[in-house]
């Protein structure tokens, strides 16, 4: 499902951010990434949703060889794929409905579709009954669980969630993280990044830890180091 071969990136001549990794992920499979700030993991992300290109090596996700993607297949690929951030990204002057239904509008789900969607999804992050509350009204942790039904909305293969829990408390990280792991049952493959020491070994995942652009552990129910 995702495969990268010695994959690398320089941003520049003085130094690399990714040196070489190779990794596979199965289909429905929940990965957490580790490492200092700086290690590449946001590098990492990049390359899996086409932010970024790798200066040499091979990326394959879904089936899509991104060394023979074309430009314009690009939106196809983001919808294999959504994301999360730590920072929400939510827009304000829409309430809990509209921010989720913006994002399958702009991709063209009519509005019958999208009606039968979000109370589905809506449910999966445990927000019925919030539909009309504005991000201001709603605590971190709420925010939060609309960005993720906002981006699983269009059913991707992929979700990745990037310090999804870096601006929430414990009880409202916790929250966030069951919502991932319910999606992850429903069989959507997980990748998290995240620096929270206590969730890492609780949740008893694969773990591959980075640093300095390399991969320095993979391991089935991994601690953070
Ligand atoms: P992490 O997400 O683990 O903190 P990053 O992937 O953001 O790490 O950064 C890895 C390395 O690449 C760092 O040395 C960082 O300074 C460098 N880097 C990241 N983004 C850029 C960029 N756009 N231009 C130049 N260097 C970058």
């Amino acid at each position: 499902m995702i495969l990268l071969d010695r994959v690398t990136k320089n941003y520049n001549k003085r130094g690399t951010a990714l040196k070489s990794i190779s990794l596979h992920v199965e289909p429905k499979e929940f990965v957490i990434i580790v490492g200092p700030s700086g290690a590449g993991k946001s590098t990492l992300l990049k390359l899996l949703t086409r932010e970024e290109k790798p200066t040499s090596g091979k990326i394959i996700v879904g089936g899509i060889d991104y060394e023979t993607l074309k430009d314009r297949k690009i939106p196809l690929l983001r919808r294999k794929i959504g994301v999360v951030f730590q920072d929400f990204k939510l827009l304000a002057n829409k309430n809990v409905y509209e921010n989720v239904s913006f994002a399958l509008e702009v991709v063209g789900m009519g509005n019958k579709e999208i009606a039968r969607t979000i109370p589905k999804v809506l449910d999966i992050v445990g927000l019925t009954g919030k539909e009309l509350s504005y991000p201001s009204e709603l605590s971190g942790g709420e925010r939060q669980r609309v960005a993720i039904a906002r981006a699983i909305a269009r059913q991707p293969k992929i979700l990745i969630a990037d310090e999804p829990t870096g601006n929430l408390d414990a009880d409202h990280a916790w929250d966030v993280i069951r919502v991932l792991e319910k999606i992850n049952k429903y069989g959507t493959t997980v990748i998290l990044t995240t620096h929270n020491q206590e969730i890492v070994n609780k949740l008893k995942r694969r773990v591959i830890t980075i640093r300095d652009g390399q991969v320095v552990s993979d391991k089935a129910g991994g601690k953070y180091k």
